[in-house]
């Protein structure tokens, strides 16, 4: 049996209940399987792969909260402090009710090739908890931040791990954990990122992933001979990441015409009202049906369904898995060139296979969404030095490492014999600085 081939049925023993973290591991090592043929003897010596898919560290705790009617309730909380071969672990906290072991090791997981794509020193890691902040009000969400971090300020720090938002978790949050952090250390450092403009935090962070899964795109459209201008996108979720992708995308002249929430989605042919989309998700945080009322052009559906409209390229913005194989057939047929990536592993590996089968342009969201990553450690730079850059500073630092990512994995997947395949350049180019980095500090 081939190295790779032990490491994954190892991992399929020892996982059988963590679906996603199989998800994500079979897809990283089935990229990798070359390389690792080719490396397999100093690799086995070491245990490299096998270390690779181990978290260096898993952190379990207890988040005892009140609610505003004085009942106690109790959630799980995680930190999976994956791999620092590169540097300290990066990587956001989530606040869903799907949040368990096995998504919190998949985004880990994903995060160190990520991270080491940006080309930054940043470790891997993810954390987060299986609380809902819909429909609570500011001071429940104010004491179960306080409690959560009154847990995990134990194990952070500004060289040790420094985490940032994720679904769930935006700048409310994210202030509310950095005062208790600060309250509880006394220590006024760069332990998140995702801060307040007026506490440390970063001009452009908002706006990253979203601009950067935009400039990936552009880039990548143009190496393949293709103009971003004029063409039509269907952009799924309406959070963070989808609002400033659809923001970018309008900048650059393309017309994005859907997004969605996890109740339904709008279609719009005369193009997203960003201004409006903000107004009704990041103000008022109601739903979809507000911004269908207040724009005549505008059609609202129940449940999912924006990759049944005709497009040039999709970037799917909201979850994991939400593009299925269904989705990639309605796709391919309806023509589409492109899809990026702007959520974590939002296509399921069947569905990615049949796109590449296609011949359609896919980047996952290792590379797309790595803009989000890379501006969080611009903050970490800007905390350290104690200064904050401008807006177009950061947006151009941002520019530039989009850029240079997307023409990283080309060359890597180029190189390893897979033109064309940017997964595999991706998985490729991420690992090998971190194999690198893991091979140098020997067996630790
Ligand atoms: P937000 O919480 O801001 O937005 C998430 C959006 O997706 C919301 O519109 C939400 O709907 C929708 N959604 C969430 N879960 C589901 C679900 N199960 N089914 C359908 N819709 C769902 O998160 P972000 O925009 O920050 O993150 C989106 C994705 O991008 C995630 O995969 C995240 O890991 C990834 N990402 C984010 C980065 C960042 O900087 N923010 C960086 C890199 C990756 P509703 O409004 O109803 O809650």
């Amino acid at each position: 049996m081939s190295y790779t081939d032990e490491v994954l049925s190892m991992l399929a023993e020892k996982n059988a209940s963590q679906p996603e973290f199989l998800q994500a591991t079979k897809e990283v090592l089935e990229s990798l399987r070359t390389v690792i043929d080719a490396n397999e003897a100093e690799y086995r010596k070491t245990a490299l792969i096998e270390r690779l898919v181990t978290p260096e560290r898993q952190i379990l705790f207890r988040v005892p909260w009140v609610d505003d009617n004085g009942v106690a309730h109790v959630n799980n909380g995680y930190r999976v402090q994956f791999n620092s071969a590169i540097g300290p672990y990066k990587g956001g906290l989530r606040f869903h009710p799907s949040v368990n072991l096995s998504i919190i090791k998949f985004l880990g997981f994903e995060q160190i090739f990520k991270n080491s794509l940006t080309g930054l020193p940043i470790g891997g890691g993810k954390g987060g908890c299986d609380f809902d902040p819909h429909g609570k009000s500011d001071a429940e969400v104010m004491r179960f931040c306080q409690s959560f971090m009154t847990e995990l300020y134990k194990y952070i720090g500004a060289d040790v791990d420094v985490p940032a938002g994720d679904i769930g978790v935006g700048g409310r949050e994210i202030g509310y954990l950095y005062g208790q952090y600060k309250r509880i250390t006394g220590l006024y450092e760069g332990v998140l990122t995702g801060k307040g403009l007026t506490y440390g935090g970063s001009l452009a962070r908002t706006q990253a992933t979203g601009y950067g899964l935009l400039y990936l795109t552009q880039e990548m459209l143009k190496s393949n001979g293709i103009d971003l201008e004029g063409k039509t996108l269907v952009v799924s979720g309406a959070g963070n990441v989808a609002t400033y992708a659809i923001e970018k995308a309008q900048q650059l002249g393309a017309k994005p015409v859907t997004c969605s929430d996890s109740t339904g989605w709008i279609y719009d042919p005369e193009g997203i009202d960003v201004a409006l989309l903000k107004e009704v998700k990041e103000v008022k945080r109601a739903r979809l049906t507000e911004y269908a009322a207040q724009r005549p052009s505008a059609q609202y559906h129940e449940g999912k369904g924006v990759f049944s409209v005709k497009c040039d390229v999709a970037l799917p913005c909201a979850t994991q898995n939400e593009l299925t194989l269904e989705d990639a057939k309605l796709l391919v047929a309806n023509g589409v060139t492109a899809v990026c990536e702007g959520a974590n592993m939002p296509t399921t590996y069947e569905a990615t296979e049949y796109l590449l089968a296609n011949k359609v342009l896919f980047v996952g969201g290792k590379a797309a969404n790595a803009g989000g990553v890379a501006t969080s450690a611009l903050e970490m730079s800007q905390n350290s030095e104690r200064l904050s850059w401008t807006f177009e500073e950061v947006d151009n630092k941002l520019h530039g490492i989009m850029v240079n990512i997307f023409h990283n994995l080309d060359e890597a997947a180029k190189e390893y014999g897979f033109a064309g395949n940017y997964v595999a350049g991706a998985n490729i180019a991420g690992f090998l600085k971190v194999a690198d980095a893991m091979k140098a500090q020997g067996l630790v």
